[in-house]
């Protein structure tokens, strides 16, 4: 419990430790390599690696596994793992099949601090920020499950439990971990972050020089409405938020998405589709209109589907592209806003997520 997660560190830790020890430093870039690409789980398994360094390497840093507490699946192939981390909290992790694209939507944070009023998670209040190496391991805990099947992680979506922008030095290694080309691979326009707004965070990760997709979770096309979902509004007001969206969207030149979760009659009408389409208009954007998936003791309720199909026509209609994304894992609680890991035993997790970007 003491020694140190490997997948917290970056590759130039690893090598400084490793060549602290007066090993060359392309045994750290075999360590890497164990870890991030042939995804061993124990350095006794490191076989082109002396017994020495092995045991040397075992008494410095573990490969810290998460335990799968529960875990379910559906015809559509969507899993939801519910993991038990070292200190006995939990988070969920989902895993999306979808035609060649294998996604894995993770978690930042045990619970949530922001607590937006339609969504499970909000519901659980803050517990604790997710290490780096404890992000990491959610995706390759199911990269080792699509392993046996001769497959692999295609993309990575954080939009699991938690405010990533909050947890914003953890997300970011994980993200420069995942894509590092000698150990994971994963390209960053592969990765979606989801934030609910965070103004300095948005701004923040414009400057990383990643091309990361970014999604905002708008949610509301004015302010008020938007503070009654979002208690976050109040801190940054929706005019802040796109202003940091496009200065992303200019930095990085790459398009965002806006997420708006349909709840009915509260979000749904006309006119909400036309405020939302004045706003966006001539933006570089994209809409995901998320159908509110229910969890217990969430006050609202998903629209008829002629509704949220009205809602994406007014959009097109006024030049704004959009996609409805469609429910995924929802029977099971996986789906967008229904991860939860109940205290005091029974799961009723969730997280949806299709096709995200
Ligand atoms: N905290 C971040 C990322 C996690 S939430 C954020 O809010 O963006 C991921 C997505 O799930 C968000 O777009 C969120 O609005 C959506 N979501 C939350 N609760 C939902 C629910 N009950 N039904 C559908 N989508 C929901
Ligand atoms: Fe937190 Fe996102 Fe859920 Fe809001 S929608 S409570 S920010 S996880």
């Amino acid at each position: 419990m003491d020694s140190r997660d490997l997948l917290d560190l970056s590759l130039p830790e690893l090598a400084s430790e490793i060549t602290a020890w007066g090993e060359p430093s392309f045994r750290a870039r075999q360590v890497w390599e164990w870890g991030w690409k042939r995804l061993a789980t124990d350095f006794a398994s490191m076989t082109n690696l002396s017994r020495g360094l092995r045991g040397r390497l075992a008494r410095a840093f573990t490969i810290r596994l998460p335990t799968v507490a529960a875990g379910q699946g559906d015809e559509e192939g969507t899993d939801k793992v519910l993991l038990t981390l070292a200190d006995g909290q939990a988070v969920e992790a989902v895993l999306l099949r979808e035609d060649r694209r294998r996604t894995v939507c993770v978690s930042t944070q045990v619970g949530c601090p922001v607590g937006c009023s339609f969504c499970a998670t909000g519901g659980m209040g803050y517990v604790r920020d997710l290490t780096a190496g404890e992000i990491a391991a959610q995706v390759l805990h199911f990269a080792r499950v699509l392993q046996c099947a001769g497959e692999e992680v295609t993309h990575v979506v954080v939009m699991g439990m938690g405010e990533p922008l909050f947890n914003y030095d953890a997300t970011l290694r994980t993200i420069r971990n995942l894509n590092d080309p000698q150990g994971f691979a994963l390209g960053v326009r592969r990765i979606t972050v989801s934030t609910v707004g965070v103004v300095p965070g948005i701004l923040r990760l414009a400057e990383e020089g990643l091309q990361v997709n970014l999604a905002v979770s708008l949610h509301a096309p004015d302010e008020d409405l938007r503070r009654q979902l979002v208690p976050l509004g109040e801190r940054w007001p929706l005019r802040e938020v796109l202003s940091a969206a496009d200065h992303y969207a200019e930095r990085t030149g790459r398009r965002v998405s806006y997420e708006y979760v349909l709840l009915r009659e509260v979000n749904d009408r006309w006119e909400h589709a036309h405020a939302l389409a004045r706003l966006l208009r001539g933006r570089l954007a994209h809409v995901n209109l998320i159908p509110f998936n229910p969890a217990p003791g969430l006050p609202y309720e998903r629209p008829e589907d002629s509704r949220v199909d009205a809602f994406r026509r007014l959009l097109i209609g006024s030049g704004v592209d959009v996609t409805v994304r469609r429910s995924r894992g929802v029977r099971i609680q996986a789906g967008c806003g229904q991860l939860r890991t109940q205290q005091g035993g029974s799961p009723a997790a969730s997280h949806e997520a299709d096709r995200v970007v």
